[in-house]
């Protein structure tokens, strides 16, 4: 079973800036960026659209490098993608050509994992994730909420240190959102889940609250810069109408 509080430290960013190049020159979009992610919590980078969340996750998770500053996965410097995150995607991104089982695997084929052992290792993370039976399904034949499994199964089969969720659940309608929401949560609760941390992309506040440990605002003003930290904390009252995290965001 996962040690889920042991606080070691898995990621970490030390004045972390990025900018893109755009038509009229460099587009500054993360700026002088410190942030840890330790092993047991659950990370929530909360901001609203456009404020470099997703940049971040994928500066984190080495698919897209610093413009200056450090990224390091346990303290070693990253050179290309991160060896200790897998993604999950807001839009799912499966292959649909592939059935549920074959897209599962494709994060073992990657790392080199033999046909029989990547067999049975997706069919665990189909199974924990609640996909059992549609191991032969193509996504096309899933609903939305079922395709997001997939994408979960995916991420989790290659059992990362760090889960990375882009939005995970915002192209999914309000119920389904919920259900799989709470049946992570449980797994992660109960020390069920192959990952030692999480970083959760999110510009849904309540959500950030009912998932987080942690919850790092990125600012739009001035851009590209954490403005703010919380610490949620399982123990503390988890207040969804706070007025701070809505002045935060505005
Ligand atoms: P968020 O996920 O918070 O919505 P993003 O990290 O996607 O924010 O984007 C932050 C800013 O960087 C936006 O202005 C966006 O247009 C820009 N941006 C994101 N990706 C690229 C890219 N590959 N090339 C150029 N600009 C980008
Ligand atoms: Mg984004």
């Amino acid at each position: 079973m996962t040690t889920l509080t042991n606080g070691e430290l898995l990621l970490e960013t030390v004045g972390l800036t990025k900018s893109y190049a755009g038509a009229d020159g460099e587009l500054p979009v993360l700026s002088g960026i410190d942030l840890q992610v330790r092993a047991g919590e659950v990370v929530a980078l909360l901001g609203k659209s456009g404020s470099g969340k997703s940049t971040l996750l994928r500066c984190l998770a080495g698919l897209v490098p610093a413009s200056s500053g450090t990224v390091t996965y346990k303290n070693t410097p990253l050179t290309g993608a991160n060896p200790g995150t897998a993604m999950v995607f807001q839009t799912f991104a499966l292959l649909p050509w592939l059935t549920v089982q074959q897209n599962v695997e494709l994060g073992l084929e990657a790392k080199g994992v033999g046909a029989a052992e990547r067999a049975e290792a997706a069919r665990q993370a189909i199974d924990l994730i609640g996909l059992d039976g549609f191991e032969s399904a193509y996504p096309k034949e899933l609903s939305g909420g079922m395709r997001q499994r997939v994408g979960f199964a995916r991420a989790l089969v290659v059992e990362p240190d760090v889960l990375m969720m882009d939005e995970p659940f915002s192209a999914l309608d309000v119920l389904t959102a919920e259900n799989l929401r709470g049946e992570l949560m449980e797994l992660w609760e109960s020390g069920q889940f192959p990952t030692r941390a999480i970083v959760l992309v999110t510009h849904n506040i309540e959500e950030a609250v009912l998932m987080a440990d942690r919850i790092v605002v990125l600012g739009a003003r001035p851009y590209g810069t954490i403005r703010e930290v919380f610490e949620v904390g399982l123990d503390r009252p988890r207040d969804r109408d706070s007025p701070a995290f809505e002045d935060l965001i505005d």
